[in-house]
């Protein structure tokens, strides 16, 4: 298992319900993509994610994008729980008091947060390195939508296409080929997706009553289905054919990138969801009316780990992307 959670399991699952019954109050703790507290007869849910300069974004990235980068990704876990998004912190280490800079990155932020109807009540600002970190907080009074919910039998679902956001990264590094035939619009698309990448919220809200499990794709295809297997208890079986790639994509010249975009590039902020069979017709209709494309991508098994094509994922091919 990668170092990061190995880090996370030593050091900070002190207070995890499964460690401690007494806390009651704490339904989801550690392991889950935001932690459910009861409060009152209310769930209170809550969430963090911290974005580095050169380590989650590029240098001298525009500060828009900055903005929009670090709030899709902070939404994204809202998504993956199937709630709706009230309040937001913004704690924000700058190496200087840049007004041009600061305009341009509270702007989008406003926009964003009047887009999704989201409060920003709070934070922290000092001197540093770029570093922008949120905590999301939202309530909920119809449960969540766990990892940790998949049965054998299940199909197993993403949303949207993948790999989009580690080809857009290729391109912003200038590591891809200059044999790639990309119309200005499909370049577009695919840095949009690194750029402003879209939380899911109304799929997640809409997939509360329909799946049993759903995680956010940030680590990598391969890596966040090992999460809801581990999680559930199960194994996750996918078939590489049926996941979604966009054709700008498929028609880079070197297959064997593509298919690392895919199933190990993180950073889509997609959703992967797992649900009964006798949904299917429910799921292709939502597809529909919210206009995202849902694909059934596999099937969830008794058992342990994730197959892809009928053989046992590597370790490597699970890792995805981790900090240490
Ligand atoms: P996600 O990609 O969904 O944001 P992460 O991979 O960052 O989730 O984290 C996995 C789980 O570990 C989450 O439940 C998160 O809240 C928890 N976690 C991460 N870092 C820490 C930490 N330093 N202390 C306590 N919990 C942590
Ligand atoms: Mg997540």
């Amino acid at each position: 298992m990668a170092a990061e959670f190995d880090l996370i399991n030593q050091y900070f699952r002190f207070s995890s319900t499964e460690q401690t019954s007494t806390l009651l109050d704490v339904e989801t703790g550690v392991g889950d993509d935001a932690a459910v507290l009861n409060i009152g007869d209310s769930r209170f849910v809550v969430a963090t994610d911290t974005l580095v300069e050169g380590v989650h974004f590029p240098v001298a990235m525009e500060p828009r994008y900055v903005a929009s980068r670090a709030f899709g990704v902070n939404l994204s876990d809202f998504a993956a729980m199937g709630v709706r998004p009230k309040w937001l912190t913004l704690s924000l280490c700058v190496p200087a008091y840049n007004e041009t800079w600061l305009a341009e990155f509270s702007y989008e932020l406003e926009q964003l947060c009047s887009q999704y109807s989201l409060a920003l009540v709070g934070g922290d600002t000092v001197r540093g390195n770029l570093c922008i970190g949120f905590t999301v907080m939202g309530t909920s009074d119809n449960g969540c939508l766990l990892r940790s919910g998949a049965q054998a039998e299940d199909d197993v679902w993403v949303s949207g296409y993948l790999g989009n956001a580690a080809a857009a990264l290729a391109l912003l590094q200038n590591t891809a080929h200059t044999d790639w035939p990309l119309t200005p619009s499909e370049r577009r698309v695919l840095l949009d997706a690194f750029y402003k990448p879209k939380p899911r919220i109304e799929l997640g809200l809409s997939l509360q009553k329909i799946a049993t499990s759903a995680i956010d794709i940030s680590d990598g295809l391969l890596a966040d289905a090992g999460h809801v297997a581990k999680r559930s208890s199960v194994g996750l079986a996918v078939n590489s054919s049926d996941i979604p790639v966009a054709q700008s994509l498929m028609r880079y010249p070197e297959k064997k990138r593509i298919s690392d975009w895919v199933m190990r590039g993180g950073d889509d902020y997609e959703l992967l969801f797992t649900a009964p069979k006798h949904q299917r017709k429910n799921i292709n209709q939502l597809s529909k009316q919210l206009g995202i494309n849902l694909s059934r991508i596999g099937y969830v098994f008794s058992g342990e780990g994730i197959l892809l094509d009928g053989a046992v994922a590597s370790e490597q091919q699970l890792a995805g992307y981790t900090h240490f």
